[in-house]
């Protein structure tokens, strides 16, 4: 599938080529802190399936749970995380966060990861209170 997304501000863009098959969830800890959120959805791609436009994207690097090295693009400016990927020569595989994607009504997560980190309280949020806007 062909898809195109953008930071929010829009001074990095990009087309890709995904497989809907790879959208996964990540409740690790890591995802938790760098989101400010429950967990971070994302789907993997090989590189060169990526096509990068506008400004290059700001790199922070982390030591992952598992001791590797990953890297993490996100806009210099609005802050909004767009890749991630690991180190030479694990560059091969990036992840593209599913937020910046433009289709990402289209693209329902397929399975979870670091679940042994996931919030307890997820399966619960349909008993909230709920309105269709602020
Ligand atoms: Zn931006
Ligand atoms: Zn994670």
């Amino acid at each position: 599938m062909n898809i195109e997304g953008q930071c929010h501000c829009g001074q990095v863009a990009y087309r890709a080529e995904i497989d809907p098959q790879k959208v996964a969830i990540c409740h690790c800890n890591d995802c938790q802190a760098l989101t400010g959120c429950a967990f971070r959805i994302s789907v993997s791609t090989p590189r060169e399936a990526i096509s990068l436009s506008g400004t290059p994207p700001k790199v922070y690097r982390k030591i992952a749970e598992s001791g590797r090295a990953r890297l993490l693009y996100f806009c210099a400016d609005c802050g909004s995380p767009l890749f991630s990927s690991g180190e030479d020569p694990d560059q091969g595989e990036w992840g593209i966060r599913w937020g910046s994607i433009r289709q990402r009504r289209e693209l329902a997560p397929q399975r979870q990861k670091w679940c042994r980190s996931a919030v307890d309280w997820l399966d619960r949020i349909d008993a909230l209170p709920a309105r269709e806007q602020e």
